[in-house]
């Protein structure tokens, strides 16, 4: 039995909400992974008179299409969609049969209104977290336009496949053939890199603002409710709503909640915004802010956004660790995410860059699937939590280096090798592996606000207790800020100072 009975008992009550009929198009062959999805397609079989099995020969081996009866979608899983690719599997079933996806209804026309045949093909592994949200996306746009077709490829099922294209880093996508995007995006981002664009005119002439808040993670959310709920005019403007927990796995430290997932709390942060009224202008960067009669804030698409304040809440994002080799390899085997991207590296040789916890952390959930793992501190000790550090001594397959400074990520096509010096001794030594995952911690998006808000050598926004930047009208809150710590709850809670300075700002000239 490849479901067990817990998935079972979900699943039976999912399948209960088909809304028609549905036709399962199967190719297998005689490997292992065939008879996992044979397995798999018969038991949704036996649990729905809804769903039918027919056997055929589809692009690639084993693979499974979902389909109406008579009329093809386009949505086809290669490989067999368990792990993280589960939920995927119930969303396609669903849909596919009638179900709407939850989707705004002007996306819904984006997808209908594309002209032209658009093949996509998504890399996945089924632990990597990040993988859903895009399989979904594009299966939604299979299913809503007959034009769009939408294959899931899990890579330890088509090894040979990724080898060959080079793929070493998951999601990736290709679209009619050629690499289109690498990393998590979400539907309204696909169709932004499609360029099926929402109209920049929308967002210009719009009415200042009193309170215009930049960036959309913790922070920027919590600064737009506290403003919205004073009744006074709010918007937002954030690149990708969410922010760094939408990159999140488990989070066990946001007070009062057990446990729960970045882009589950990401969700509940947008539910909650949109609770008030607050303009939401999502995958919006902003790129200059000038301080005139009002706060003006100019968008990369041209347009000029007016407010009476303005909450800056960029956040932060990976710290690259600027050595040749690094850009080129990107997805060639240098990597950010060891969730995400460990899986394809199973049985190879890897290296850590960084020895803080998420380094540490990184390293030992990679010595689990990896040959073998090699840290790399520049420092003359590893920075992570003892605890972190006993468990990672006591792998086998690591090896530690201290004092070691990377100068080059070597390769060809893909990454070969890592170069480092002993500062110890001063020589240079050379690696050879097939990864490097760069974990040196994270830098803050403000450099859009050079020579404009004062800022620290590391570029965070220095802030007073009310979050008043040294322009008057402009705060900031949260990871691009001076804030000692870096937390969800504290970015939440800078942002609620932020904004209630802002306010105090505004009926105080404070
Ligand atoms: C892998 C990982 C795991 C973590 N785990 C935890 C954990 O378990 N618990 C915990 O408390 N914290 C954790 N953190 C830290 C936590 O995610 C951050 O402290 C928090 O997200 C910071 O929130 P923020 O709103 O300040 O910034 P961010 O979350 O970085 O959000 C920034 C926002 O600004 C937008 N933006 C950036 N530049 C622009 C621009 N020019 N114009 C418009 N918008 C822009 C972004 O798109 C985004 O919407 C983790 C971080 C990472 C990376």
């Amino acid at each position: 039995m490849i479901l067990d009975a817990d998935i079972k008992a979900q699943l039976a009550q999912y399948l209960q909400m088909l809304e028609g009929d549905l036709l399962l198009k199967v190719s297998a062959g005689t490997d292992k992974v065939s008879q996992d999805m044979l397995d798999l397609v018969d038991e949704l079989a036996t649990m729905s008179s809804r769903i039918k099995v027919e056997h055929t020969q589809l692009e690639r081996t084993p693979s499974f299409s979902v389909n109406r009866i008579g009329e093809d979608t386009g949505v086809t899983f290669a490989g067999v969609p368990l792990g993280h690719e589960f939920t995927s599997l119930v969303l396609a079933l669903l849909q596919v049969s009638g179900r709407a996806p939850k989707v705004e209804q002007n996306v819904i026309d984006q997808i209908k209104n594309l002209q032209g045949e658009y093949h996509f093909e998504t890399y996945v592994s089924l632990t990597c977290h990040n993988c859903p949200d895009v399989v979904q996306a594009l299966n939604i746009m299979a299913v809503l336009n007959p034009n769009v077709t939408h294959t899931m490829i899990d890579g330890a099922a088509f090894k040979d496949e990724v080898e060959g294209k080079g793929i070493m880093a998951v999601p990736t996508v290709h679209l009619n053939g050629e690499f289109f995007e690498s990393g998590r995006m979400t539907l309204e981002e696909i169709l932004v890199k499609m360029g099926s664009t929402s109209d920049p005119s929308e967002f210009a002439n719009k009415d200042p603002y009193d309170v215009l808040v930049v960036g959309g993670g913790p922070a920027g959310a919590s600064a737009a409710i506290y403003a919205a709920r004073k009744g006074i005019r709010t918007g937002i403007v954030a690149e990708r709503f969410g922010g760094q927990i939408m990159d999140t796995l488990g989070i066990e430290n946001f007070i009062s909640v057990k446990r729960t997932e970045g882009p589950k709390l990401a969700a509940s942060l947008e539910e909650h915004v949109k609770d008030y009224d607050v303009d939401i202008m999502n995958l919006q960067r902003a790129t200059r802010l000038e301080k005139n009669e009002l706060v003006e804030i100019e968008l990369e698409n041209g347009a000029v956004l007016k407010s009476k304040t303005v909450i800056i809440s960029t956040g932060a994002r990976w710290r690259n660790v600027g050595v040749p080799g690094e850009v080129e390899f990107k997805n060639k085997g240098v990597a950010y995410c060891p969730h995400c991207d460990g899986p394809l590296f199973a049985g190879k040789r890897v290296a850590v860059i960084g020895g803080g916890n998420s380094g540490v952390e990184a390293a030992i959930d990679l010595a689990g699937i990896v040959k073998h793992v090699t840290v790399l501190e520049f420092g003359a000790e590893l920075r992570a939590d003892s605890v972190l550090q006993n468990r990672l001594y006591s792998l086998p397959n690591v090896t530690v280096l201290k004092n070691a400074q990377t100068t080059e990520i070597t390769g060809t096509d893909k990454v070969n090798g890592l170069t480092y010096i002993d500062r110890e001794t001063e020589e240079e030594k050379h690696v050879e592996l097939e990864g490097v995952f760069v974990q040196i911690g994270l830098v803050p998006n403000t450099e859009w606000l050079d020579g404009v808000v004062e800022r620290n050598r590391m570029g965070e926004i220095l802030v007073d207790k009310r979050g008043a930047t040294n322009i008057p009208g402009v705060f900031a809150a949260g990871d691009c800020t001076d804030a000692a710590f870096k937390q969800i709850i504290i970015s939440m809670g800078s942002g609620a100072t932020a904004s209630l300075g802002a306010f105090d700002y505004m009926i105080r000239g404070e």
